[in-house]
């Protein structure tokens, strides 16, 4: 049985495809979102195809990043010869302290998971 109408239903089926977010979640921010300004909807539609289309890795340590180097591999303060590798880019956050901050770059090893120590010679 239907219950909403078709665009309502279209994106209560897009916002469930999301991780970790069931039918329930999917119905409740689909009417935030239809009742939310219009200039707000239309920035969050656009900061996401926007992100889908320039976020990439990162030449240097593999984060995503919407700039050719991201902000870790660009910053001079930095110690740039010591290098912690973390699984994936979400990893990042949880090591970004102030205290170690500027102790060490990162390099993530995302987009290659079976990477090992020999594998990271090579990317060097
Ligand atoms: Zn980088």
């Amino acid at each position: 049985m239907d219950y909403y109408s078709s665009q309502i239903t279209r994106l209560i089926e897009e916002l469930s495809k999301l991780p970790g977010i069931g039918s329930k979640s999917a119905q409740r921010l689909a009417f935030h979102i239809i009742n939310m300004p219009e200039e707000q909807v239309t920035g969050l539609a656009s900061s996401i195809t926007e992100a889908k289309r320039n976020v990439h890795y990162c030449k240097e340590c593999f984060t995503l990043t919407d700039q050719e180097r991201c902000p870790i591999c660009k910053s001079e303060k930095r110690n740039h010869k010591v290098i912690m590798v973390v699984e994936d880019t979400r990893d990042l956050a949880a090591y970004e302290k102030p205290e170690s901050l500027k102790a060490f770059t990162m390099c993530s090893m995302e987009p290659y998971p079976l990477c090992w120590e020999s594998d990271l010679e090579i990317l060097s």
